[in-house]
């Protein structure tokens, strides 16, 4: 983009300077409309949510079988749902927030198998693509089959033919790596620079192979793609475009309305739902989003959380570019601390779909993250990875920008925020090394 190209976008969408100049915004997504006019539109359905979790079913004596951990829940990948009173009461005095109401944890961050939210997207789209390969191949005789068959020795030699390729900046290659390698797959994850070691090693020690690339998600991901291509045994798990990522990740909103039941959680128009989610590429939070507004409707507000030097999707959604403009099209380096946000331009499939739904979004500085961890350990001795943490920037702003004041205003809400409830969707942290937990306790950016 010349310097005149950003001066005239600059001009049409005045956010792009405040995201050009890294400083945090906060934004209420102008094109959302009631859900009702929203869902005739929108590229998928209820029942390929429904499609997905009945799939997950049909797989849960098998991933009891490769993850004696997940035997308590039967085999369903599931996190629970948590109070945290202490650490409003933080928020409000630290930060100065008007948080009233419920505060709730998601937490995502302790999912089995991959510690983060990948467990849901990542895990479906392995299971789905092991799912249509045995049925090819006879492994399974139908969809009525006994699923245990999948992990025979006959079976696994027959996976072990077939290659899956990822992109990825940690999480997602942890989760489609562990849980490929458990079916038997051979295992390519492309890494970009941002990927902790520590990520790299314990891939490594499934015997998956990391490939390591000096630049950043996107290239990382179009190598993976070529790789990918010129390999007709291979399937890539393409994070930008993949509706099997996006329902898996959808099924999260199906096992909420439980979660929110057995907690006598209402949520209806005088009871709103808030939810705050770290955003990359949009994958996860656009799925769960979906899930999200096709039970609640208009009674759920969800808002994403970005790093203020990799904003893509805010960037993509306010200036109407979608995938057609990244942060460094505008000046950013899109080196972040949140190693899982790490994205410099969204997936424009999931900005289209997010357009009519998404309340907002807004960036948070790179210090803020480690001040909010520390804020949940200290209170509720909870530990998330810094990327997690981006969520509660989301709270924060929303009782203190002038925008999403007015948005509460505009939207009838304000009489009823003592009776609301905002969830943090917290998507990592139960697999970083101790010593890294350290080092970032320690750690106090300017
Ligand atoms: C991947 C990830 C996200 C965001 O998911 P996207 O699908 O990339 O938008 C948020 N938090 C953590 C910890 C992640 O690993």
């Amino acid at each position: 983009m010349t310097e005149q190209e950003l001066k005239a976008l600059e001009t049409a969408c005045p956010l792009v300077s405040t995201l050009a100049a890294a400083e945090e915004a906060v934004w209420v997504n102008p094109e959302r409309v009631p859900f009702a006019q929203a869902n005739g539109g929108l590229p998928l359905t209820m029942a390929d949510v429904d499609d997905a979790e009945a799939r997950l079913a049909r797989f849960a004596p098998f991933i009891m079988q490769c993850f004696p951990e997940t035997k308590a829940a039967g085999g369903l990948i599931e996190s629970s749902l948590t109070e945290v009173p202490r650490l409003r009461d933080r928020l409000n005095q630290r930060c100065g927030s008007a948080i009233t109401g419920r505060l709730l944890l998601k937490q995502d961050s302790h999912l089995a198998i991959a510690g983060s939210v990948k467990a849901r997207g990542g895990i479906y789209e392995v299971l789905k693509h092991t799912e249509d390969l045995a049925l090819e191949t006879g492994i399974l005789t139908g969809t009525e089959d006994d699923y245990t068959k999948l992990a025979s020795p006959q079976a696994r030699e027959m996976f072990r033919r077939y290659t899956i390729q990822v992109g990825s900046t940690g999480n997602l290659g942890l989760s489609i790596g562990i849980m490929s390698a458990a079916v038997g797959y051979q295992v390519i994850v492309h890494m970009s620079a941002d990927a902790k070691q520590w990520k790299k090693d314990l891939l490594r020690s499934h015997g998956v192979t990391v490939m390591e690339y000096e630049s950043d998600y996107s290239e990382a991901v179009k190598q993976g793609r070529a790789s990918s291509d010129a390999n007709p045994m291979s399937y890539f798990v393409d994070d930008e475009n993949s509706t099997a990522l996006f329902l898996g990740y959808a099924v999260a909103a199906k096992r909420l309305v439980g979660q929110l039941k057995e907690k006598n959680i209402p949520v209806d128009a005088q009871h709103p739902l808030f939810v705050y989610i770290p955003c990359g590429v949009g994958g996860a939070p656009g799925g769960v989003t979906f899930g999200l507004k096709q039970l609640f409707g208009d009674h759920v507000h969800v808002f994403f959380v970005e790093p203020t030097q990799a904003p893509c999707m805010l960037l993509g959604m306010g200036t109407g570019k979608q995938n057609q403009i990244s942060v460094q099209d505008i000046g950013l380096t899109g080196l972040t601390h949140a190693d899982g946000l790490a994205v410099g331009r969204a997936s424009g499939f999931v900005g289209r779909v997010m357009m009519p739904l998404l309340s907002g979004a807004v960036t948070i500085q790179d210090a803020k993250l480690y001040d909010y961890m520390r804020d949940l350990l200290e209170t509720e001795k909870i530990f998330i990875e810094p990327s997690a943490c981006a969520a509660m920037e989301g709270v924060v702003k929303l009782t203190q920008a002038p925008e999403t004041i007015g948005y509460l205003r505009d939207n009838g809400l304000t009489e009823h925020m003592e009776n609301a409830s905002h969830i943090l969707w917290a998507t990592g942290g139960s697999l970083v090394p101790e010593e890294i937990r350290e080092e970032y306790i320690h750690t106090h950016l300017e």
